[in-house]
C-alpha cells in the first residue's frame, strides 16, 4: 500500500476498532502508574536487560493497550501494524481470561528460558505482525533479514525475559510462516480513500495525542 495512505489506513483502523472492540482503550504508558511499576520490576528481573519497556514497547492488558509516550513519532504504518499485533493479545485475554493469561504468560511451564506459554502467545501475535507488515509494507519488508533478526531477538533476548532461548526454532517458525504467506498471500488491504472525520479521542484515556498528530 502506498505510504501516503498509511495515515488514512491507521485512522480507519481506529474507527473499525471503535465498532468491533468498543471497550478497547489506548493509553500512554507514562500516564499509567501500573506500567511505571512494571518497568521497575522488569529492570530488576532482567538485570537491566529490558530498559525500554516504557519508551519502545507497546503492551496490552485486557482491553487496555499501553503505548509508548513517543507513539506519535512512529509512522502511521508502524502504528497500524503494532495495533494488529496488540489486538491478538486483546483476543487472547478474552479467550484465556486474566488468570489464564497470567499463568500462561509468566509461569507455564517456566518463567524464562523455555517459557512456552509466553512464546506461544507472542508467536501468535508476531505472526499477525508478519501478515500486517506484508499487507502494509510489502512482501520484501516481511521477508527482510533485519525484521526476522529483530523478532527472533525478542524471543531469545531480555526484552521478553528470554522467553525462548533456542533461537533456531523461532527462526524455523518464521521461515515457515513466510513460506505459507508466499503460497497464500494475505489479501490486499482495502485502500482508504480519505481520512475519516469524527472525534476519535474516546479511544484514549489520559492526555490527547500531541499537536499535529491527532487521530482524527
Ligand atoms: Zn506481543
Amino acid at each position: 500500500m502506498p505510504s501516503d495512505l498509511h495515515d488514512a489506513l491507521y485512522q480507519a483502523y481506529l474507527d473499525e476498532l471503535r465498532e468491533t472492540h468498543p471497550k478497547v482503550r489506548i493509553i500512554k504508558k507514562g500516564d499509567s502508574p501500573f506500567c511505571r511499576f512494571i518497568d521497575k520490576v522488569l529492570k530488576v528481573v532482567t538485570f537491566g536487560g529490558q530498559r525500554r519497556f516504557l519508551d519502545s514497547f507497546t503492551t496490552t492488558f485486557g482491553n487496555r493497550i499501553y503505548v509508548p509516550d513517543c507513539w506519535w513519532m512512529f509512522t502511521p504504518g508502524d502504528r497500524y501494524c503494532t495495533l494488529r499485533h496488540e489486538l491478538v493479545h486483546v483476543e487472547q485475554f478474552k479467550r484465556y481470561t486474566w488468570p489464564g493469561m497470567i499463568l500462561l504468560y509468566i509461569f507455564l511451564p517456566l518463567p524464562a528460558g523455555f517459557a512456552g506459554g509466553r512464546a506461544y502467545l507472542e508467536w501468535e501475535a508476531y505472526r499477525e505482525s508478519l501478515v500486517a507488515t506484508w499487507q502494509v509494507h510489502g512482501e520484501l519488508e516481511a521477508k527482510s533479514p533485519w525484521l526476522k533478526k529483530r523478532i527472533v531477538g525478542h524471543f531469545t533476548g531480555p526484552e521478553y525475559g528470554w522467553m525462548w532461548v533456542k533461537g533456531s526454532s523461532i527462526s524455523t517458525r518464521y521461515d515457515k510462516a513466510i513460506e505459507r504467506l508466499e503460497a497464500s498471500p494475505p489479501p490486499p488491504l482495502p485502500e482508504p480513500l480519505a481520512l475519516p472525520t469524527g472525534e476519535p479521542a474516546d479511544l484514549f484515556l489520559g492526555d490527547p495525542p500531541v499537536d499535529g498528530e491527532a487521530i482524527a
